[in-house]
């Protein structure tokens, strides 16, 4: 039989060593991320069987981190570890479809039992998630499960965050998007930065969309912004 996985994200490394150790001593197998970024990549690498993920996080916090693996799964157990203070990210968490939550500084045994209970109540019967139909343009083809793009015959390869940005351009395709639209979509609410990263992103997803043998499909459009369009 394959061992329970867990994957645990969390910045403070002293706790991450200490639930690695626990986790792995009680017989299950570990997975640590120490930032929210990280935390996302291995989630998506494998299939775990639940996620311990700590709210405070650098990179993408806990609570986006949450978001992200929601809009893909909605099974997978997760359960948060929050500091004692805040409610707010308890209610956001468990809004966001949580399972579960534990306040910081936590019992060990307390945590293995969340984590056992969590673990029983996964329905016995993983519904298959429901298959998605990839999203097209012209010759543009992006399958938001499996995160394949080509290009006709060429496989295109986007970091996740050039990948987001062509995923809600093709979303929105045929209608002029400005970069505050898409800072707010692609790079969150809590955006602090310039805006001129959109210009440098589309510049990075225009080298490996629109190929020297293609058509142009991201178009700018002077003084508004970015638009994905087949023809002009
Ligand atoms: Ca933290």
């Amino acid at each position: 039989m394959t061992k329970t996985s867990i994957l645990i994200v969390e910045d403070e490394e002293k706790i991450l060593r200490l639930l690695e150790l626990e986790l792995v001593y009680e017989g299950y197998e570990a997975g640590k991320a120490n930032d929210g970024l990280k935390g996302f990549e291995l989630y998506q690498s494998r299939k775990w069987d639940l996620i311990l993920l700590d709210v405070m996080l650098p990179g993408i916090s806990g609570i986006e981190l949450l978001r992200r693996i929601r809009a893909q799964d909605a099974h997978t157990p997760v359960i948060l570890l929050t500091a004692k203070s805040s409610v707010e990210d308890k209610v956001s968490g468990l809004d966001l479809g949580a399972n579960d939550y534990i306040t910081k500084p936590f019992q060990i045994e307390e945590l293995l039992a969340r984590i056992r209970a969590a673990l029983r109540l996964k329905p016995a019967i993983q519904q298959p998630l429901e298959v998605k139909p990839s999203l097209q343009l012209a010759d543009l083809t992006v399958n938001e499960k499996t995160r394949i793009v080509t290009r006709g015959e060429n496989q295109i390869e986007l970091t996740p965050r050039e990948f987001d940005l062509l995923i809600y351009l093709l979303k929105n395709k045929n209608q002029v998007l400005n970069r505050e639209q898409i800072i707010e979509n692609v790079w969150g609410y809590d955006y602090y930065g310039d805006t001129n990263v959109v210009d440098v992103y589309i510049r990075y997803i225009r080298k490996k969309v629109d190929l020297p043998d293609f058509a142009p499909l991201i178009h700018t459009v002077r003084g508004v912004g970015y638009v994905l369009r087949a023809g002009k």
